[in-house]
């Protein structure tokens, strides 16, 4: 067994090419440096939330189904626990790295916080393609994940979820390695499980959902009934096909879709329903029946009044901020806009309402989820879409409190600033030990 814990201060470098965007690590602690300078607080405290309180690195020695032995890299970034145990998903990507995991764990925070859920941030992955393993290989990969971070985990200490790559599956195989070594059954170590084993009904969705009710407050905001109003979708997985149904549903006009390999546009909407999301049938988005297609980076230039990049990070850059022409972008993706871009679109007039809100109905259900587990209850899915409208409605309601206070906060700045001020109040209270 291979584990190895690094040094909670020892941050890879932030430094990013003039090609590359820059890390989310970096992202992470500029816009945390930006929301920190409109509130009054502790300078301490900030420098203390730059750094992840532990980064756990593991190998993972996998028997491929051909007999040969691979060694894979996975990664626990545990971030802040202040509010709670560490909470955020796991991500089964070639790119993952010890920095991204980071800087995602650092948002998990941010996100928990503006939430008001009880719970810090963490997030963690294996450097692997899931698509180059089989099934049985991918749940071997996964067993030996469990247990390899076994010591770092719990209900009560640190709760994984899916992120990319990983589903409901992968969630239940680690599920059932935790609970086998603790010698009996744990559901609420992992969120996003199956509902037969102690998963909740409503979760899948709503990460899509919660895009989906934000982007309808906003547009209210701006008195824009939704039956005007236009939508671009980048990513028909899951966070964007279940976005992209509810907006339909609630009569806004889905005009692009995009998957992997390309973008169907239609001036006079789409029928999400009738386009197979990637998790139903991958790839089969660009092979829609649609009036015109278009490349991914095109579908980021459409003239609309809603753009939703929910695909990967770092989509809108320096380089294609200038050339965005919808009104608004409402965050699906986890880090889909630089830093960079951010200021550009800020100074262009393009509201963008961020990940770390708009996402949020994804761990705000695994919270639910957690709270039927350690209360051996089960919701209704009626009782949990509510439960989410209701979550989203207050964060949504403090957000906008915060932005319309002062004009020179983004909603990005503002979103910040109510998880930010919660989590630093909660440091405060706590105090430093020893
Ligand atoms: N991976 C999801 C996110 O980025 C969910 C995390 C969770 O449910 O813990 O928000």
């Amino acid at each position: 067994m291979t584990v190895a814990t690094t040094e909670p201060g020892a941050v890879p470098s932030e430094s990013a090419s003039a090609t590359e965007p820059e890390s989310a690590l970096a992202t992470a602690r500029r816009q945390l440096e930006r929301a920190a300078a409109h509130l009054d607080i502790d300078p301490n405290v900030v420098e203390r939330l730059k750094h992840p309180q532990r980064v756990q690195r593991v190998s993972l020695p996998l028997e491929r189904d051909d007999g040969s032995v691979e060694v894979y890299t996975g990664y626990r970034a545990q971030h802040d626990s202040v509010r709670g145990p560490f909470k955020g998903g796991l991500r089964y990507h070639p790119d993952v790295s010890e920095e991204e995991c980071i800087g995602l764990a650092m948002w998990m925070t941010w996100k928990c916080a503006v939430m008001d859920l009880p719970f810090g941030g963490a997030k963690g992955g294996i450097v692997v393609n899931p698509k180059d393993l089989s099934v049985d290989e991918r749940e071997r990969l996964t067993r030996r994940f469990a247990q390899e971070l076994r010591d770092v985990i719990g209900p009560m200490q640190d709760i994984p979820a899916p992120d990319m790559g990983t589903d409901a599956e992968t969630m239940g195989w680690f599920m059932d390695a935790y609970s086998m070594q603790e010698g009996e059954t744990i559901p609420g170590v992992v969120t996003g499980k199956p509902p037969v084993i102690g998963g909740s009904l409503g979760r899948e969705e709503a990460p899509g959902r919660s895009v989906a009710i934000v982007a309808r407050e906003a547009c209210t905001y701006y008195d824009r009934p939704l039956e005007d109003v236009t939508v671009a979708v980048q990513g028909f997985g899951s966070v964007g096909a279940n976005a992209a149904r509810a907006l339909d549903d609630w009569g806004a006009t889905v005009v692009a879709l995009s998957d992997v390999n390309g973008a169907i546009y239609d001036p006079d909407g789409l029928d999400t329903n009738d386009v197979m999301g990637h998790d139903e049938r991958p790839g089969m988005v660009s092979g829609y029946d649609a009036p015109e297609t278009l490349s991914n980076e095109a579908l980021l230039e459409l003239d609309v009044d809603v753009l939703i990049p929910a695909a990967v990070g770092n989509v809108i850059t320096e380089a294609n901020a200038g050339d965005v022409r919808a009104d608004m972008v409402v965050e699906g993706a986890n880090g889909p806009t630089t830093f960079a871009a951010d200021a550009i679109l800020a100074e262009r007039g393009v509201e963008v309402i961020p990940d770390i809100l708009a996402n949020a109905g994804g761990v705000t259900v695994s919270y639910f989820e957690w709270l039927q587990d350690v209360n051996h209850r089960s919701w209704s899915l009626d009782r949990v879409n509510e439960e989410l409208e209701a979550k989203m409605l207050d964060a949504w309601r403090d957000v906008r409190r915060t932005y319309e206070a002062d004009d020179d906060l983004t909603w990005r700045d503002a979103t910040y600033v109510v998880g930010l001020q919660r989590i630093v109040d909660a440091h405060t209270a706590r105090g430093l030990w020893p």
